[in-house]
């Protein structure tokens, strides 16, 4: 199934699922933040109510009052509340209690802590900037409010030696400022060591999947839209022999044999041009010049716009596979007792060749071989003696033979030899060769016996009107036979007609 990939990659949705975690975060301090004040303003509405009608310091204990009433609603409603109004009330109310407070009593005051916890709070909540800002605004308040005292120009609206003389009033504003503060800091230092967990789990995540990527027993790698190594893990690295220095910005084709980047380079572009997959088996080029065959296999990562961002590969090492093939491909086309080549091989090369001969206007010739009397052989000596004397004939027509020539065991006791670029006259003459060279060994049996023996060779060259090997062969056959005929141990030409 060939599944168009999406735009987010697995980076994405983890950066995502972690964002999604903070925030949680963020909303749970927010609400036990509120929680938090509710069991203040609990205590805090009764002891101001009664403070209110003892003192009459109306002006001090109504705010108090709202203030603890403004609390316990938001407290109550705060599962209902966006983060942003729970959040931006908090910081309100902070103000709302140390703002009077401050002006009230003056730059001693207690209130001066509701202050510069907002501080604290808000650069939690949002960010350092805004955490900045409320400090700033603090501090300019306190400027205006020091200045006014020092000018005059501000006076406490209340007998603050009265307030000061009267230990209940400024305990109480003490006690809950200083249960605040403890509140607020223990939720805030919470909050912290939860935001480092996760922090540790995201980090311990990461190291997890860096170790998978790096050591996978693959190669993974990926690549911009120019075909530019962007990211490599270790196994590559390792298969290479490069450092990640080295290959981070080259092309990918750089370290391709040349066969492979012909394969390469076109199936890319298609592939960035609007493919979903990749699948190719190619040959990597190490840095020590070896090549090591991989199978590669790669899914686009692209933008919302279908803007191909960049490609994610794996490749495995088909060394291998690639042997087995070989081996497997080697054994088809030989035949197992000599390793010349069989019948089926032959029939495929000489029907290459005589293509090509015929396209160059070349000659090409073919010996057909056969073991003089080799019967007596076996009945004499026994079979394994027969079939040493057949490797023993196809050792010597390897050794005598032309790289080019091909010498094959058609079956039996019977070879042939297709000899390209080669006219009749020097078939007859690399026949003869042949037959004097078996004729001249003389072979050691296991048994501790020698063995002479001959063979008879028909000759036979590309004529005009031969449209298959089988022509040849076949002239090939009567000239072998007529060999045969003659006395054996000889070498005979058949011209084509
Ligand atoms: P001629 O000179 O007319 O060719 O005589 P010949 O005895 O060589 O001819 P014939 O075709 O009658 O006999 C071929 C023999 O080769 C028969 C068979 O037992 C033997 N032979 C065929 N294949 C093998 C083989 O793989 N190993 C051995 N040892 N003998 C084989
Ligand atoms: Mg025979
Ligand atoms: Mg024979």
């Amino acid at each position: 199934m060939k599944a168009r990939l999406g735009t987010g990659g697995p980076t994405e949705v983890a950066a995502a699922r972690h964002d999604e975690q903070l925030r949680q975060l963020r909303r749970d301090l927010v609400e036990q933040l509120w929680t938090g004040m509710r069991l203040i303003a609990l205590i805090g509405v009764p002891v101001s109510l009664s403070r209110y009608f003892i003192t009459g310091w109306t002006s001090v204990y109504s705010v108090h009052v709202g203030v603890g009433l403004f609390t316990l609603i938001v407290a109550a409603c705060r599962r209902w509340l966006p983060f942003d109004v729970l959040a931006i009330a908090f910081l309100c109310l902070l103000w709302t209690v140390g703002l009077p407070g401050v002006v009230a009593f003056g730059l001693s005051a207690s209130s001066i802590w509701w202050l510069v916890l907002s501080s604290f709070v808000a650069s939690t909540l949002y960010s350092v900037r805004v955490g900045v800002y409320l400090a700033l605004a603090t501090g300019l308040v306190m400027g205006i409010v020091g200045l006014g005292f020092i000018t005059g120009s501000l006076t406490p609206p209340m007998d603050v030696s009265r307030y000061h003389a009267e230990p209940t009033a400024w305990m109480t504003l003490l006690l809950v400022t200083g249960a605040f503060a403890f509140l607020l800091l223990k939720t805030l230092g919470s909050h912290q060591r939860a935001v480092y967990q996760l922090l540790g789990r995201v980090r311990v995540q990461r190291d997890e999947v860096r170790d998978l990527y790096d050591h996978a027993p693959c190669g993974y790698q990926s690549l911009d839209a120019q075909g530019r190594i962007v990211k490599v893990n270790l196994t590559a690295l390792r298969w290479l022999g490069y450092t990640e220095k080295e290959l981070l910005g080259r092309a990918f084709a750089d370290v391709l044999t040349a066969e492979s980047q012909l394969l390469f380079s076109p199936a890319f572009s298609d592939f960035v041009m609007g493919g979903d997959t990749l699948d190719l088996e190619l040959d990597l080029r190490r840095k020590d010049g070896s090549s090591i065959p991989v199978l590669l296999s790669a899914s686009a990562l692209r933008d919302s716009d279908g803007r191909f961002r960049m490609s994610r590969a794996t490749m495995f090492d088909i060394s291998d596979r690639r042997q087995l093939e070989n081996e497997l491909r080697r054994l088809a086309r030989t035949d197992a007792l000599t390793g010349l080549s069989n019948r089926h091989h032959f029939y495929a090369e000489a029907t290459r060749e005589i293509a090509r001969a015929r396209r160059r206007t070349l000659p090409l010739s073919v010996l057909l071989l056969d073991a003089d009397h080799f019967k007596r052989i076996n009945d004499r000596h026994g079979h394994a003696a027969g079939d040493q004397v057949l490797q023993a004939l196809s050792g010597t027509l390897r050794e005598v033979l032309r790289e080019v020539d091909l010498p094959a065991r058609l079956g039996g006791e019977e070879f042939a030899v297709l000899l390209p670029e080669v006219d009749i006259e020097d078939a007859l003459a690399v026949g003869e060769r042949l037959r004097d060279a078996i004729e001249q060994q003389q072979l050691v049996l296991e048994s501790g016996a020698t063995v002479r023996f001959t063979v008879s060779v028909g000759v036979s060259s590309l004529g005009a009107a031969d449209p298959h090997i089988d022509e040849l062969l076949r002239r090939a056959d009567t000239a072998l036979y007529e060999a045969k005929r003659q006395g054996r141990n000889r070498v005979i030409a058949e011209h084509p007609p």
